[in-house]
C-alpha cells in the first residue's frame, strides 16, 4: 500500500445536502438568498460550494468578508451572473480590481464614500445595535438618498446581534429601527428596487413571521451556518453538508498497562489494537477533545484516545476489521461537526472553518 498516493484528510461537501438546505432556508424566508461564503466557504472549499451555488435557482448571489476572496469568488459566478457582496470594508488598493470584477461594495462607514467610485453597486449597511459594521440609523436615511442620487444604491442591510436570544426584546428594537429607515428611503428603494436583507441563520430560522413585516419588504436572506447544515435550535430541519474522512497511517498494539500519546492520558486496561488517524489539531480536529470524542470506524463509533496530536490522533479499533490506508469518518452526516463543536466545547462556526489547509475539498453526491 503506497500511503503517500492517498490523501490523508478529505473533506467532502453534499451537493444533495446543500441543495436541501438552500430550498428549505429560501422557502422559510419567502426570498432567495445571498449566501456567505467567506472563510473559504466556512471551510467547505469556495470552488466545490461555488458549484452548486452558482446554479441553484434559490440563490440570488453570495457574499464574503474580504477583497481577495471577493477577487476569488467572481469568476466562479459570472457566468451565471450572480453578484458578490463583500461585506467588509473595500480596500483602498483593491478598488480597481473589484470594480472591473463588478464587485457589489458594502457601505460599512461614512468615511467610505468618497473611496467607491460614481458606478460602484452599493449596499449600505446599516447599524441597528450590533455595533460592528454599518452607519448609524441617524444617518442612513441622507446616505441611502446621496447613493440613489448617484445611481449608486443597490441594496441596504442589517444584522441581528442576537436572533438565537430566547429573549426577543433586542432584535425587535433593531428590526423597529431598520423598519424606520426603510420607511423613510422608501421612495428611493422603491425607485431603484434595491434589495434589503436583514436575517442571518438564525435570524430566517426564528423571525421570519417579522421580516414579512418590513415595508418595503425584505428580498433577500442571508443564511451561512445553515446553509451548510447547522443551527443552535432547529439542527433536526438541517443536513450537514461536510463529511470529514480521515487515513488510518498505522496500527499497533498496545499491550494493557501501556500508555497512549502525550501526557499519557490514555492506558491500556487490556491488549488494544489502536490505530493512528492521519488528523490532528493542524488539520481542524480539535486539541480539547480528549477522553470525550469519538469517530466512525467501519461502521461503528470508536474513542479518540489520549490527547489529539498535531498531525495524528489515535483510535480504538479493536475487533474491527480494518487495514492501514482505510478511512475513518472524522464527523458527517450522522455523528456530525455539532458534536464535536460540544465535545470540544466551541462553535461548530469554529469547527468547519477550522478545517485545515491541508485537506483536501470535495464536492460528493
Ligand atoms: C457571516 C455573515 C452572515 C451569516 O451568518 P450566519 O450566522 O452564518 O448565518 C450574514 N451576514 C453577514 C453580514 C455576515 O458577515
Amino acid at each position: 500500500m503506497l500511503l503517500n498516493m492517498l490523501p490523508r484528510v478529505i473533506a467532502t461537501s453534499s451537493r444533495q445536502a446543500l441543495s436541501y438546505n438552500l430550498d428549505l432556508l429560501s422557502r422559510r424566508a419567502g426570498v432567495p438568498l445571498l449566501v456567505p461564503i467567506k472563510a473559504n466557504a466556512y471551510g467547505h472549499g469556495i470552488e466545490q460550494v461555488a458549484e452548486v451555488l452558482a446554479e441553484h435557482p434559490s440563490v440570488w448571489g453570495v457574499g464574503v468578508a474580504t477583497p481577495q476572496e471577493a477577487l476569488q469568488a467572481t469568476p466562479l459566478f459570472r457566468e451565471h451572473a450572480k453578484p458578490v457582496l463583500l461585506f467588509g470594508p473595500p480596500d483602498v488598493s483593491e478598488i480597481d480590481k473589484l470594480m472591473r470584477a463588478k464587485v457589489h461594495f458594502s457601505l460599512t462607514d461614512l468615511s467610505e464614500l468618497e473611496l467607491l467610485p460614481d458606478h460602484a453597486q452599493v449596499h449600505l449597511k446599516v447599524d441597528t445595535g450590533m455595533n460592528r459594521l454599518g452607519v448609524r440609523a441617524e444617518d442612513a436615511v441622507e446616505l441611502g438618498r446621496t447613493l440613489a442620487a448617484h445611481g449608486m444604491l443597490a441594496g441596504i442591510y442589517s444584522h441581528f446581534s442576537s436572533a438565537d436570544d430566547p429573549n426577543t426584546s433586542y432584535s425587535h428594537e433593531q428590526f423597529q429601527k431598520f423598519s424606520e429607515v426603510l420607511y423613510a428611503l422608501a421612495p428611493e428603494l422603491i425607485k431603484v428596487r434595491a434589495h434589503i436583507h436583514m436575517a442571518n441563520s438564525v435570524g430566517v430560522l426564528n423571525y421570519g413571521s417579522w421580516l414579512s413585516q418590513l415595508s418595503p419588504g425584505v428580498t433577500l436572506a442571508r443564511p451561512g451556518l445553515a446553509a451548510y447544515g447547522y443551527a443552535p435550535r432547529d439542527q433536526e430541519l438541517l443536513m450537514p453538508v461536510m463529511t470529514v474522512e480521515a487515513r488510518i497511517n498505522l496500527l499497533r498494539t498496545v499491550y494493557a498497562g501501556e500508555t497512549v500519546g502525550y501526557g499519557r492520558l490514555w492506558q491500556a486496561e487490556q491488549d488494544t489494537t489502536v490505530a493512528v488517524v492521519g488528523m490532528g489539531y493542524a488539520d481542524g480536529w480539535p486539541r480539547n477533545v480528549t477522553g470525550k470524542a469519538s469517530v466512525s470506524v467501519a461502521g461503528e463509533q470508536r474513542p479518540v484516545l489520549g490527547r489529539v496530536c498535531m498531525d495524528q490522533c489515535m483510535v480504538d479499533v479493536t475487533g474491527l476489521d480494518v487495514q492501514v490506508g482505510d478511512f475513518v469518518t472524522m464527523w458527517g452526516p450522522y455523528s456530525h461537526a455539532g458534536l464535536v463543536a460540544q465535545w470540544a466545547d466551541v462553535s461548530p462556526y469554529e469547527i468547519l472553518t477550522g478545517v485545515g489547509h491541508r485537506v483536501e475539498r470535495r464536492l460528493g453526491p
